[in-house]
């Protein structure tokens, strides 16, 4: 962090000497002992040609008796604040305020944009006078700093809500300070979900059409985070957002909200565990049972299709079905027999690895992937490297914001409604940084070293399945009972084509 102290050297740096004079005189002579305009003007005009200085402005201020407006002075600030000098000169300190109070707070405001105050009667005391804000300028920051964050801690764990509102909510700003979130028109969907997701009969996918048929077009996994979010049930959630560089991060805890949940506990809670009993189903779970388990779909419904094995005169036959016509029973897509699928997937990958069994295709094929990898990655962290520098760039605001309203520079209204904005931006930019899915790249690799040493004969079915999900995407299932024959429709992985045209275009 770059203290006060520091700032005003580096705008020094490449304009050195523009300075503007401020006067200011009472009618009241008294106060003045003796000094009048002409009195003060030029001897703060000496001094700046003794200095060096080139005075670009010269504002003066004649205060009636109970008068406190000082219109020069203002546009001596602006001329300041828009970096038109370095040195403001005046004949005394106390011209910059009618109490020590007022003078002591300007004298701060100047130091922080990065001004020097001179006084041409006390140049010793202006000297001194820098010095000491600068030290008490970056105490009071770091004091209020910590006050803005504890008393923000206080009330989220009193249950009042920061951020922007999650789905279904509306944030209410309070009289007394901080946020309640309010049900808004589409919390019903959010209740209606978290009982659907419960009852066992729907996936996220579905939720997920749900929410699109009601103009809410979102990802499964918004779906998914939405299952997992706990203000649904009632409970706030703190500890993420913390950008106070002084006090140490919250640990993230949560607590009851002030808000009305959309969700009971219990269902809440059944939903939780349907999530995690879930989360291995993903492409057939950590040790599929089937060849073709978990990567099959339903070309009617979209849902996955689950593999049945019956034994039938001593030999195993394995039938794939659509997950919603065992279910629901409302989908009218074919069963499928594994012998048909490995018909559509296994002899274009037997071709593949024919034509990689020649080591020099193999060779050039691998350097010529390891070379667009290589590419994709690079891609891959620049535009990571955009983001955290947006979000770099976001915080720095949120924090010179923070600054703005504790000096009073900025109204709160206007303070709170920035902030919302920014968090609102910076929260999509983390949602981006952390939904980025890591780069998969087709696991050709592993055929290459296949094709190395095996032929196709010797390959069982674990070493299929290794081959078949580096290179398929999916499997869908296309036609409806009665209207036509099921047809597999195989989805290969962009690399599996590149392989293959690759591998092509070197043998011929
Ligand atoms: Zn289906």
């Amino acid at each position: 962090m770059t203290t006060l102290l520091e700032k005003p050297k580096a705008r020094r740096v490449s304009i050195v000497g523009r300075a503007a004079v401020y006067l200011r005189v009472s009618t009241d002579r008294q106060a003045e002992n003796g000094a009048s305009l002409e009195v003060q003007r030029e001897a703060c005009l000496r001094y700046c040609s003794d200095h060096g200085l080139d005075v670009v402005g010269e504002f003066q201020d004649v205060m009636r008796g109970g008068e406190t407006e000082r219109p020069q002075y203002r546009k001596a600030l602006e001329l300041a604040t828009s970096g038109g000098i370095e040195k403001l000169i005046v004949w005394r300190l106390d011209r910059l305020g009618r109490d020590a109070a007022e003078y002591i707070g300007q004298l701060k405001n100047l130091k922080r944009i990065g001004i020097d105050v001179v006084s041409v009667t006390q140049p010793s005391e202006s000297m001194f006078m820098q010095q000491m804000l600068g030290v008490m300028a970056e105490e009071e920051s770091r004091q209020l700093s910590v006050r803005v964050t504890a008393s923000k801690q206080r009330r989220y764990k009193e249950g009042y809500w920061g951020g922007p509102a999650p789905f279904g909510y509306d944030s209410v700003k309070q009289p007394e300070g901080g946020s309640i979130l309010v049900p808004n028109a589409d919390a019903p969907l959010v209740t209606e979900m978290f009982s659907r997701y419960a009852s066992g009969k729907h996936s996220l996918s579905d939720l997920r059409d749900y929410l699109n048929s009601h103009g809410h077009r979102r990802h499964r996994f918004f779906v998914y985070w939405a299952m997992k979010n706990s203000v649904y049930a009632g409970k706030v959630r703190h500890g993420i957002f913390c950008n106070s560089a002084f006090q140490p991060k919250p640990e993230r805890t949560e607590v009851k909200g002030k808000h009305e949940p959309l969700t009971t506990r219990e269902i809440f809670e059944r939903v939780q565990e349907r999530l995690k009993e879930n989360a291995h189903r993903q492409r057939g779970g950590v040790r599929p049972r089937y060849l073709f388990s978990g990567l099959v779909f339903c070309g009617t419904c979209g849902r996955r299709y689950c593999g049945m094995a019956k034994v039938r005169k001593g030999r195993e036959i394995v039938n794939y079905r659509c997950n919603r016509a065992n279910g629901v029973g409302d989908c009218l897509s074919h069963s499928i027999a594994e012998p048909r699928i490995k018909m559509a997937v296994i002899p274009p990958i037997e071709a593949l690895l024919g034509v990689l069994g020649q080591e020099a295709i193999r060779k050039a094929v691998r350097e010529e992937l390891e070379r667009q990898q290589r590419d994709e990655q690079e891609a891959h962290n620049s535009a990571k490297a955009d983001l955290i520098a947006a979000q770099e760039k976001l915080e720095g605001r949120l924090s010179r914001l923070e600054d703005g309203w504790l000096d009073g520079a900025i109204s709160k209204q206007r303070y709170l409604a920035r902030r919302d904005e920014i968090e609102v931006e910076l929260s999509e930019i983390k949602r981006q940084l952390t939904e980025r899915p890591a780069q998969s790249p087709t696991d050709v690799s592993g055929v290459l070293s296949i094709a190395e040493g095996l032929t196709v004969a010797d390959l069982d079915n674990t070493a299929w399945r290794d081959i078949i999900e580096g290179l398929v995407d999916k499997i869908e299932i296309v036609g409806e009972k009665r209207k036509k024959r099921a047809t597999v429709r195989v989805h290969w992985r962009e690399g599996f084509e590149a392989v293959k045209e690759l591998a092509e275009a070197m043998s011929a």
